[in-house]
C-alpha cells in the first residue's frame, strides 16, 4: 500500500510516491506568488492521479510552509506562496477522492526523523530546524501530539534567549531565530566584516580559524544551546535532532551544544539529552507528510 507525500515550499511543491521510508517516484510543480491556488490544485490533482495509476494509494499527506491548522486541514497563512485561509485538505479530497492531511513542514520533518531517522530509537523526540528561520516539532510515540501547539507552528524560533537583544523577524527582540537561523549567522558576520557570505561558508572560515567567523560561530552555539535548554526543560525529550540547512555544518557545533544543554537543563547531569544531526535530508518533508 502506497501513500503520496506533498512538500509545499516557497519555490516548488515536491510530490513523492512513498512506501514506508522510501520515496519511489518524484514529481515537481512550481509554486510562488504568481501561481494561483486554483491552478495549483488542478495541477496537483493531475500529478496525484498520475502517481496513482495502476497502484493502490491509500492517502495523501501535505507538508507545507506557513501557519497551518491541521485540525481543519487548512493553510491559515503562507507569506511565501501568498495563500490565506485555504482548506487544502478538503479541496484536494474533492478532486482526488483520497483522504488528505496537512501540517507545517518543520513538524512533518520532525515526524519523519522521529519514526525513520535520527530519532527512531526514542519515544520523545524534539527536532529543531535551522534554516532561513527556526522551526521545529515535538513527536511522542511516533505521533505529533494532537492539540499541543497544533496551530502555532514555528514557536520554537521565538523563544527569548536574550532580553532586549537582536531584532527578530516577528517584531520582538532577542528571539532564538535572531541568533540561530542561517539568516542570523549571515547578518552577524556581515555586521562585523561587511561581507555577505552564506552561513555554511562562514562556518568553514571559522573552522579555518578566521577571527570574525569564530566569534559568529561561538555566539551561534551559545544561543542555540540557550534556546534548547528552555525547550528541553519544558518538553523533556530524550533526543534533540538538529535539522535544516545548518545541519550540514553540525560537526562544528553539536558536541559543544549538547554539553551546554546537559550542563544547564534541570537534571541534565543525571538524565542527559542527546543532541544529534538529522539523517533524512530533504526527503523528510515528503516522508513526514505521509505519516500524518
Ligand atoms: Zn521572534
Amino acid at each position: 500500500m502506497y501513500r503520496i507525500g506533498i512538500d509545499i515550499g516557497g519555490m516548488s511543491a515536491k510530490f513523492g510516491l512513498v512506501e514506508k521510508d522510501r520515496v519511489l517516484e518524484e514529481r515537481v510543480l512550481e509554486t510562488g506568488a504568481d501561481i494561483s491556488y486554483g491552478k495549483f490544485l488542478d495541477d496537483a490533482s493531475d500529478v496525484v492521479a498520475a502517481l496513482c495509476e495502476n497502484r493502490k494509494v491509500e492517502a495523501v499527506g501535505i507538508s507545507s510552509c506557513g501557519l497551518i491548522n491541521s485540525g481543519q486541514g487548512k493553510i491559515v497563512y503562507s507569506n511565501n506562496i501568498g495563500w490565506e485561509d485555504k482548506r487544502i485538505a478538503a479541496d484536494l479530497l474533492e478532486r482526488t477522492a483520497l483522504p488528505v492531511r496537512v501540517a507545517n513542514d518543520a513538524k512533518c520533518a520532525a515526524l519523519a526523523e522521529a519514526v525513520y531517522g535520527a530519532g527512531r530509537a526514542y519515544q520523545r523526540v524534539c527536532m529543531i530546524t535551522l534554516g532561513t528561520g527556526v522551526g521545529g516539532g515535538f513527536v511522542c510515540g511516533g505521533r505529533l501530539p494532537a492539540g499541543l501547539y497544533a496551530d502555532a507552528d514555528g514557536i520554537m524560533g521565538h523563544i527569548t534567549v536574550e532580553r532586549g537583544g537582536r531584532l527578530c523577524s516577528c517584531g520582538r527582540k532577542g528571539c532564538l531565530e535572531a541568533y540561530a537561523s542561517a539568516t542570523a549567522v549571515m547578518g552577524a558576520y556581515r555586521e562585523m566584516t561587511g561581507e555577505n557570505l552564506a552561513a555554511k561558508e562562514i562556518f568553514m572560515r571559522a573552522k579555518a580559524g578566521e577571527g570574525a567567523a569564530c566569534k559568529v560561530l561561538s555566539e551561534f552555539r551559545y544561543y542555540l544551546a540557550e534556546g534548547l535548554i528552555s525547550l528541553v526543560n519544558v518538553l523533556r525529550p530524550e533526543v534533540v535532532i538538529i535539522g535544516g540547512g545548518l545541519c550540514a555544518s553540525s560537526a562544528l557545533f553539536i558536541k559543544e551544544v549538547e554539553e551546554q544543554v546537559n550542563r544547564y537543563t534541570f537534571g541534565g547531569d543525571r538524565l542527559p539529552v542527546k543532541v544529534v544531526p538529522a539523517e533524512l535530508g530533504n526527503r523528510a518533508g515528503i516522508i513526514g507528510a505521509t505519516l500524518l
